[in-house]
């Protein structure tokens, strides 16, 4: 379905050329729109740690041509698994290979942020109809009848017929839309660190997602950097009441984040060891606005609803916005308001399903109470061990999604 749209309508303008962002870019590229991409960092380079994606959003990147790209930075975990923080003993296992693809027709793979990024900005490098601005943020937006005016911190003036605010969980343009309080503590913290495989031993190199449990703090690591897992990524979460400093993310102290986990596992233990330097984020997530857009303006990805890591979905859905928004825009051009609502309302109910769940496995994770931990360790066993893909099955309604059917689905 490409329209070829007029030159009097303008580009799409995105703020923000996040994997939110500058997925949107591709998937309206493709569907026949320009687009410019206003980025305020001078580098969009994206570091940080790892990233999990699963097959609901690993087939919409596919389906822009990015599957080759994908599998060449992606690790294909063998495994779950779920240890006592302490004993380290197995509490459950579930096996991962090629699961995501024989059950929901993409893979789940993990990979490095800035691998996927890169692979993003290398796409967008490639389409002449998407410009991408560097180092100028966009400041504010005014609509009119005829389109919208975004304006840049420089005092840059981008017209176009719409404008999409992808610019993360600080984002601008949702404090224009929506004015609410903005993204509030959710009461844990959380260290990020990646550690070469190369510095563990052979034999306790990870080819697995292992989640490392215990009262009020549980520890995620799982190889990223390609099909070898040439790094550990590690993801060390404890609930906090009060947010331990104003801002949201620093350079963490590596002896505080050791010291939270002192006494654990011996060989968590070993992995704290490699690290070298980590960043603290304190963890904060969106009240889901009701309305993702009005008029010409909209919202997506971590701008409208940063959420908890715990199910490693905020990119996913962030993708899945991206190629929503991308539909709705195509299905009527001539009428950008009612395809902007028309995209909020066939993400929201979704959206905050996945919110919801992944609050709910947060708490899971790291039950204080010892005897309501034992019987969720027990039932994740027994659940496990009857049939090892029973959870993935119950999560088909997460990663057996394909958002690229969500409005011919929506009408019925
Ligand atoms: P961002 O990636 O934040 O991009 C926003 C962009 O907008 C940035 O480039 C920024 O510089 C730019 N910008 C900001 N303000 C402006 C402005 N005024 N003008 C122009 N540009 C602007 N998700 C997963 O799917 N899987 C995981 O395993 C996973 N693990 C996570 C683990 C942790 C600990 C955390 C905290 C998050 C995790 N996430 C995960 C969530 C994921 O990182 C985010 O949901 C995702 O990166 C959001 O993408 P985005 O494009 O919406 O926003």
């Amino acid at each position: 379905m490409e329209h070829q749209h007029s030159p009097l309508s303008g580009p799409v303008l995105i703020a923000g050329a996040g994997i939110g962002g500058l997925t949107a870019a591709l998937a309206l590229e493709a569907r026949g729109f320009d687009v410019e991409v206003i980025e305020q960092r001078a580098e969009p380079v994206n570091t940080g740690t790892g990233l999990s994606l699963t097959a609901n959003s690993t087939r919409l990147l596919r389906a822009l041509g990015l599957g080759e790209g994908l599998r060449a930075i992606g690790h294909d975990a063998v495994a779950v698994e779920w240890r006592a923080g302490r004993s380290g003993r197995r509490v459950a296992f579930a096996s991962m290979r090629g699961l995501h693809e024989r059950l929901f027709g993409a893979p789940a793979l993990a990979v490095h942020r800035g691998d996927l990024h890169a692979l993003l900005l290398q796409a967008v490098a490639r389409r002449p109809r998407i410009v991408l601005q560097a180092g100028d943020g966009v400041a504010s937006v005014e609509e009119d009848a005829g389109g919208v005016t975004v304006v840049t911190a420089a005092g840059r003036r981008h017209r176009g017929m719409a404008a999409i605010g992808a610019d993360g969980i600080h984002s601008r343009l949702r404090a224009a839309l929506v004015g609410d309080a903005g993204p509030r503590y959710a009461g844990e913290i959380a260290w990020r660190a990646v550690v070469p495989a190369s510095r563990l031993r052979p034999e306790e190199r990870l080819d697995r997602f292992v989640f490392w449990l215990g009262p009020d703090r549980h520890v995620l690591a799982y190889p990223i950097g390609g099909p070898a897992g040439d790094w550990i990524n590690i993801a060390a979460f404890m609930k906090v009441a009060d947010p331990p400093e104003a801002s949201w993310t620093q350079v963490g102290k590596v002896d505080e984040m050791r010291a939270a986990y002192a006494g654990w596992e011996p060989r968590l233990e070993r992995l704290l060891q490699g690290v070298e330097a980590c960043h603290l984020l304190s963890l904060h997530e969106h009240e889901l606005p009701a309305a993702w857009s009005r008029g010409r303006i909209a919202l997506l990805g971590d701008a409208c609803h940063a959420m908890l890591p715990h199910a490693g979905q905020g990119a996913g859905v962030s993708i899945e916005d991206a190629v929503v928004l991308a539909d709705a825009l195509a299905r009527q051009p001539a009428d950008v308001p009612a395809a902007l609502a028309a995209y909020s309302e066939a993400r929201r109910e979704r959206v905050a399903r996945v919110m919801a769940t992944v609050r709910e496995l947060g708490a899971q994770y790291r039950i204080a109470n010892p005897v309501r931990r034992a019987a969720f360790h027990t039932v994740l066993r027994l659940l496990t061990r009857l049939r090892p893909d029973l959870i993935q099955r119950r999560l088909a309604w997460l990663y057996g999604y394909d958002a690229s059917v969500a409005l011919t689905a929506a009408d019925g």
